[in-house]
């Protein structure tokens, strides 16, 4: 992810997997709320990954595009909030790209999906993805690690976050709305997380 062509070459692989799992992530969401998502994010990734940046200079600023063209086509409460995500990391992202910066862009991005969704750990979200992920990255920060193994760490923290959502009753979104019936299935927006970060570790350097 360090330069503008990483994050072009990651954007096409996240919208060729979103294109792929649409059904199963509708599916989630059908049992959750309104059947919508993976239609959502294979939408808003196939924009994302339909941006020239033949004119852009920096991963911060392609960072931006992103989030800007996943505000403007995903739509419902996950479009603001995934593109609020890349809004503020891409704010954030740091000129010479090492663990510690990813680790601080990616801690601002999710402090602001938080505050816009006011949703904590716990309440079966996106959230319950990215925190852990967030955290494996400044743990492997704190530790010494390179982006090439940080990355591969966020993505399993963020895959076991995703799971552990199975468990969890719904307190936010739609799915608050089916809380009772909530449990035994995994969020879908913890499963796109999982599928972001996931990705975003195969374009390490
Ligand atoms: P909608 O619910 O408007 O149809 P989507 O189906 O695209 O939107 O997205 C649903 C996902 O958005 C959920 O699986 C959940 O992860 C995430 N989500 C919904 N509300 C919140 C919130 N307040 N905070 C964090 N994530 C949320
Ligand atoms: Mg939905
Ligand atoms: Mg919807």
């Amino acid at each position: 992810m360090g330069g503008v062509n990483a994050v072009a070459a990651w954007l096409g692989d996240c919208a060729r997997e979103f294109a792929r799992r649409a059904d199963e992530l509708d599916e989630l969401d059908r049992l959750l709320g309104d059947a919508d998502h993976g239609t959502n994010m294979r939408r808003g990734t196939e924009a994302a990954g339909a941006i020239d940046l033949s004119e852009t200079r920096t991963a911060a600023e392609a960072l931006r595009k992103v989030g800007m063209a996943l505000v403007s086509t995903v739509g419902g409460a996950s479009g603001p909030l995934f593109g609020t995500f890349f809004l503020r990391t891409g704010a954030a992202w740091p000129s010479q790209v090492t663990t510690a910066g990813v680790a601080r862009a990616m801690r601002a991005g999710l402090d602001a999906v938080v505050i816009r969704g006011r949703a904590r750990e716990g309440d079966k979200t996106m959230v319950d993805a990215l925190a852990p992920a967030v955290r494996a990255l400044e743990s492997a920060a704190a530790a010494g690690q390179d982006l090439s193994e940080a990355l591969p760490a966020a993505a399993a923290a963020a895959e076991r976050g995703r799971d552990a959502t199975r468990d969890m009753v719904a307190r936010r979104g739609r799915a608050a709305l089916k809380a009772d019936t909530s449990v035994g299935v995994i969020d879908p927006g913890a499963v796109s997380v999982a599928i972001i970060v996931t990705t975003a570790a195969t374009h390490v350097r």
